[in-house]
């Protein structure tokens, strides 16, 4: 019996979303008294999962599974889960991994929780904490089933290192027809810049900042820092800049380690969306702007003063 971790990659390099769900699978072994065991599929620097606590490594080597395929994954992966006879199964809370669990879920007959945030309250009963509506209340859920489905909400655990002898063994799933009913042909990629979700970093802006004229200095900004540009919903519907950027309820959500806001309210909508951030910068002219209650630090003034100067101190750095 082991726990069973699902180590995503792009482009053959496993994830950082990927080596965090290998230290939390680590301590729900730890806490059952079991090993980690991984599963990649076609990544190549599968060595480094030794160093966050993963005892063995599944290699998947196919070149069918280049390209994400949901119903493929998902059986290489629930095979995977039978042989090894794990009970847990860690996902992360990406957007493959949420095509993945429901099928998986079926697959395996096991209960499934999504954006975890902290280890089991307790393995038996099976109980977790996870964030709801938003991230507006966490919730603490039993999963009654057999085995059991977790997805760890980004940064919400960390990265652990916990070196441990590990093997490896390659791991060839019998896949056949019906997992490639469907394929993704292509994919435009919206930016070559780090995705919003990816980002450690998020530089944010919004209708303070008067017109898509003035964005010069929020991506300087971003440049200086290597993070992700998003915006506020206003400002994409105006087409100031690209809906892939829009943050909060009805855009994307931002997990980033931290979020500087620029010219924004706080409206509701909004900061449900990156509640989950960790350090959340607010830099208002309006001291009484709502963001400020939501932020870490604030800094009341005038962004096109703020900013430039914000970053000439960063650069000297
Ligand atoms: P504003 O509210 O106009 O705020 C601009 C801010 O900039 C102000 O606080 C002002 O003080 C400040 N400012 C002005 N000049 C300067 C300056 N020179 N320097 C510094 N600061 C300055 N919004 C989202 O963002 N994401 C969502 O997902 C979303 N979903 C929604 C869903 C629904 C159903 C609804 C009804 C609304 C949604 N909204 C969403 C809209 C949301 O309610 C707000 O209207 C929006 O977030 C406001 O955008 P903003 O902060 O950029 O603009």
């Amino acid at each position: 019996m082991s726990v069973l971790v699902y180590t995503e990659s792009e482009e053959g390099v496993i994830k950082k979303i990927a080596l965090e769900a290998v230290s939390y699978a680590k301590g729900i072994a730890d806490q059952m008294g079991t090993s980690v065991t991984a599963i990649s599929i076609n990544a190549n620097n599968t060595s480094e999962l030794a160093k966050y606590g993963a005892s063995k490594v599944l290699e998947v080597s196919d070149d069918k599974l280049n390209k994400f395929n949901g119903e493929a994954y998902a059986d290489a992966i629930a095979q995977a889960a039978k042989n090894e006879d794990a009970k847990v199964i860690v996902l992360t809370s990406s957007a493959n991994s949420k095509f993945l669990a429901p099928t998986l879920a079926v697959d395996l007959n096991a209960g499934f929780v999504p954006n975890v945030v902290a280890l089991p309250e307790r393995t038996s009963p099976f109980k977790v904490k996870h964030s709801v509506f938003t991230n507006k209340a966490f919730a603490h859920t039993e999963i009654k089933t057999e085995v059991k489905i977790v997805g760890l909400g980004k940064n919400t655990f960390g990265l652990k290192e916990s070196e441990t002898s590990m093997s490896n063994e390659a791991f060839s799933p019998n896949l056949d027809a019906h997992d490639f009913d469907m394929e993704i042909v292509s994919v435009d990629k919206a930016t070559d810049q780090v995705t919003i979700a990816d980002a450690e970093i998020v530089v944010s802006a919004g209708r303070g900042l008067k017109g898509p004229e003035n964005w010069g200095m929020i991506e300087d900004l971003a440049n200086t820092l290597g993070a992700a540009t998003a915006c506020s919903k206003p400002v994409s519907d105006m087409g100031w800049r690209p809906h892939s950027e829009h943050v909060g309820q009805t855009g994307k959500p931002v997990a980033s380690n931290l979020y500087i806001a620029i010219g924004i309210s706080g409206a509701i909508q909004h900061l449900a969306g990156i509640n989950s951030s960790k350090v959340k910068v607010v830099i208002n002219n309006d001291p009484e702007a709502p963001f400020f209650k939501a932020a870490d630090y604030g800094i009341v003034g005038d962004a096109f003063e703020i900013v430039p100067q914000l970053n000439e101190k960063l650069k000297a750095f």
